[in-house]
C-alpha cells in the first residue's frame, strides 16, 4: 500500500501526542499530573453555550456562507476595531475550523513551493509542518533565552532572502510565554517593510492572556496603512473563551487574500458548524462573558507566577518569566547527560527526559525538540493550583532525588 509523499515531510503533533499518552495512562488508573495540553481547564462561559444550544434548537442546521455568517463576521470586525485598532470589513474576514485551520488555509493561499518562511524559535509545533505541507521551506531564527526568547531585528535582517515569502509572529508565544512590546514589534517591522514581497502572519490567539502589565499590540496596528495589505491576522476563540473543542478560528486580511482563502476553503470544509456561529457573536458582545474572560486571565496570571517561581527554585532548571499565554518553557540543559530520577537514567535530550519523567514520576510535559529547543520542556499551567503543586513536587523529587 502506498501513501502520498507529503506524509514523509510532516511529523505528528507532539502536543496532541503527549496529551493522548497522559490520558491513556490516566485511563489505566495511573495518577498522572499533566502539564501537556495547551488548553484552558475552565469550561466555556454559559452564555456562549446557550447561544449555540438556542441556535441548534431554532433549526440553524443548514449550510452557511463559506466564510461564516455575516453576523459572526460583523461581530469579529467590531472586536478587531475596538480591541485591536484594526479596520477590517466583514468581507475581509474568514472563519475557519479553529486557529490551526485558519493558519493552514492562509499558508496554502500564500506559500509557493520553495518559498521560505521565517519562523522564530521557540515556535508552536505546527508552523514548520504546515509550511512544509504548503511546499515551503521553514527558516528558523532562534530566540535567545537571555533575551526572553525574542528575536532581534539584526537576526531577522540576516534571515531574509529574495525567496522569503512570509514571517510568522506569535505574541504572546506558545511555547516561550514571551510577549513582544509594541516598540519591539515596530523594530522588527522596520526590517521587513522594505521587502515588499514578504507577508507577516500574526498569530494573536493568546492576545488576551497577558500578565504583569505587559503591553502588546496587533501587528497590523503597528502602522495600519503600511501593514493592512501585507498582514495576515489570525485569531481564534479557543484559548480566550475556553473553547478549544468548538473549533472556531478566523483570519482577517486584505481582500485578495481572504478571497483566495474562501476559494480554498470552499473546496475543503465549507463553513464551520452552522449553529456555533451565534456563539461567536455572544462571546464578543456579552459583557458577562467579558467578565469571565478577565477572571480566567487573572487565574492564569497567578498560576504563571507560581509555576515560574517554583520551577526556577529547582536546581538545574532555568525559566524565562512568562508574560503571556499559559506556558513555561523550562531549560533543562543542566539535567541532561548525567544520571537522573529513581532509575538514574542518563537522558540525552528533552524527549528522553520527558519520557523518563512520565514513566517514573507520572508527570507529563512536552519535550521542546519539536518547538526548536531540544534542551527545554514545555509545561502548560492551564490546570489547577493543586495539580501545579503536586506536579512540581514530583518534578523536584525526580530531579533532586
Ligand atoms: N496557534 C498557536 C500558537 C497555538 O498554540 C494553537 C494551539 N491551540 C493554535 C494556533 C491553534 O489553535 P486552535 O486550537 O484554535 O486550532
Ligand atoms: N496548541 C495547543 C498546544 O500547543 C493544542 C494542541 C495543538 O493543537 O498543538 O498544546
Amino acid at each position: 500500500m502506498q501513501l502520498a509523499q507529503r506524509l514523509d515531510v510532516v511529523a505528528e503533533s507532539i502536543t496532541l501526542a503527549v496529551t493522548a499518552r497522559a490520558n491513556a495512562l490516566k485511563k489505566q488508573g495511573v495518577d498522572v499530573v499533566s502539564f501537556g495540553a495547551g488548553e484552558p481547564d475552565f469550561d466555556t462561559p454559559a452564555p456562549i453555550k446557550k447561544a449555540a444550544i438556542d441556535a441548534l434548537l431554532a433549526g440553524k442546521t443548514k449550510y452557511e456562507p463559506t466564510a461564516g455568517t455575516l453576523e459572526a463576521r460583523t461581530a469579529i470586525a467590531q472586536k478587531l476595531r475596538q480591541h485591536n485598532k484594526l479596520d477590517y470589513q466583514p468581507g475581509q474576514i474568514i472563519i475557519s475550523v479553529g486557529g490551526k485551520h485558519s493558519l493552514y488555509v492562509a499558508f496554502m493561499a500564500v506559500v509557493n513551493p520553495g518559498d521560505e518562511v521565517i519562523i522564530p524559535a521557540p515556535y508552536w509545533v505546527s508552523y514548520p509542518e504546515m509550511v512544509k505541507l504548503a511546499g515551503g521551506v521553514p527558516v528558523v531564527v532562534r530566540g535567545d533565552p537571555a533575551n526572553d526568547f525574542k528575536i532581534t531585528p539584526a537576526q531577522l535582517a540576516v534571515a531574509i532572502t529574495p525567496r522569503t515569502r512570509m514571517v510568522i509572529i506569535n505574541s504572546p508565544s506558545n511555547p516561550g510565554g514571551h510577549t513582544y512590546h509594541p516598540s519591539e514589534l515596530a523594530a522588527l517591522a522596520a526590517v521587513i517593510v522594505p521587502h515588499e514581497h514578504i507577508w507577516v502572519c500574526s498569530d494573536e490567539i493568546y492576545e488576551r492572556l497577558i500578565f504583569g502589565g505587559q503591553q502588546t499590540c496587533s501587528w497590523a496596528a503597528i502602522d495600519w496603512p503600511v501593514w493592512k495589505d501585507r498582514t495576515i491576522t489570525c485569531n481564534c476563540l479557543s484559548k480566550t473563551y475556553a473553547m478549544t473543542g468548538w473549533r472556531i478560528g478566523y483570519t482577517a486580511g486584505p481582500q485578495k487574500l481572504v478571497d483566495a482563502m474562501n476559494k480554498l476553503q470552499s473546496q475543503m470544509t465549507s463553513n464551520i458548524t452552522s449553529f456555533v456561529m451565534p456563539a461567536i457573536v455572544e462571546a464578543y458582545q456579552n459583557p458577562a462573558v467579558e467578565h469571565e474572560v478577565q477572571a480566567m486571565r487573572q487565574a492564569f496570571e497567578q498560576r504563571s507566577e507560581h509555576t515560574w517561581r517554583r520551577l526556577t527554585a529547582i536546581k538545574g532548571i532555568t525559566c524565562v518569566r512568562p508574560t503571556g499565554a499559559f506556558y513555561v518553557f523550562a531549560g533543562i540543559a543542566a539535567l541532561l547527560n548525567k544520571p537522573i530520577g529513581p532509575k538514574q537514567k542518563v537522558c540525552r535530550d528533552a524527549v528522553e527526559f520527558a519520557s523518563e519523567l512520565l514513566n517514573e514520576a507520572h508527570v507529563a510535559v512536552v519535550p521542546g525538540n519539536d518547538f526548536g529547543f531540544n534542551d527545554h520542556v514545555r509545561l502548560s499551567y492551564a490546570t489547577s493550583m493543586d495539580n501545579i503543586n503536586k506536579g512540581i513536587d514530583r518534578i523536584a523529587k525526580f530531579v533532586q532525588g
